[in-house]
């Protein structure tokens, strides 16, 4: 079985069509999805699908590409988090290739999510791209890591360096590879994915965006996500089910799941 760490199926091109995304996750053995929160006024669908059905896990935060959005405070996550099926917190991060020019707001956003998250001890879920220096400088300065009290997470649909992901797997986060890994293109990508060892791994789709190859161009959902175990499975010369279930348990275990 496979698990699809991140995804947004509340999106309305997903939201449309739910059973059918249903039955594509069960022809492929995708047993649970984690639909993840880009703002709050979209939270109340996130958590809707999370409350009816069973195998729909969901987070709550305020993406770092959201401008025009209301912004949240500490105590409004911790709130909102407050629900069995609210894992985690985020998506949160920081993002230098989508915005340029003065971006404290959003490292200051940031901060608020990792405080959020050391106060109830709900995962992060973080998005970092063109900025991994500051990402990991504050999440070192707010103790986002195990290692210094904090409840740890994942560095999603990652396409940073070794060098970021073991900075962060040194925090106690996992390193989540989306379709992107599957790519052509993306040999350093790959190079990095060989080396993280499955232990610190889960794998996303991120969809509706990203489609993994064979599907690449398509619209993705979870149901694809068993395309990226299989690509790091022969990248890493091992059966495609020791991904499937490592990954799996990963999932479990960081988000403090029962099985
Ligand atoms: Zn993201
Ligand atoms: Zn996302």
């Amino acid at each position: 079985m496979y698990i699809d760490s991140h995804c947004h199926i509340n999106f309305p091109e997903l939201a449309a069509r739910l059973p059918e995304i249903f039955d594509k996750m069960a022809e492929n053995k995708v047993t649970h999805a984690l639909c993840v929160s880009v703002d709050l006024p979209d939270f109340p669908q996130v958590l809707d699908l999370a409350d009816r059905y069973d195998h729909i896990y969901a987070s709550v935060g305020v993406h770092p590409d959201y401008v025009d959005t209301p912004e949240p405070s500490v105590e409004q996550l911790v709130a909102l988090s407050n629900h069995p099926k609210i894992v985690a917190i985020g998506e949160t991060g920081l993002d230098y290739f989508r915005l340029t020019g003065d971006l404290e707001w959003q490292r200051e956003r940031f901060r608020v999510h990792i405080r959020a998250s050391r106060a109830t001890g709900k995962p992060l879920i973080i998005h970092t791209r063109a900025s991994s220096e500051d990402t990991i400088r504050i999440m070192q300065e707010e103790g986002a890591g195990t290692n210094a009290g904090g409840a740890g997470g994942v560095m999603h649909c990652f396409t940073e360096s070794l060098a970021v992901a073991e900075a962060a797997i040194a925090m106690g986060f996992y390193i989540s590879f989306s379709g992107i890994v599957t790519f052509k293109s993306a040999r350093e990508l790959q190079a990095v994915a060989l080396a993280v060892p499955l232990e610190n791994m889960l794998i996303e789709t991120d969809s509706p965006y990203l489609a993994p190859v064979p599907h690449r161009g398509k619209m993705n959902e979870p149901g694809l996500v068993r395309h990226v175990a299989e690509f790091i499975a022969s990248l890493k010369g091992v059966p495609v089910e020791q991904v499937a279930r490592q990954t799996t348990e990963n999932f479990f275990k960081l988000f403090g799941m029962a099985r």
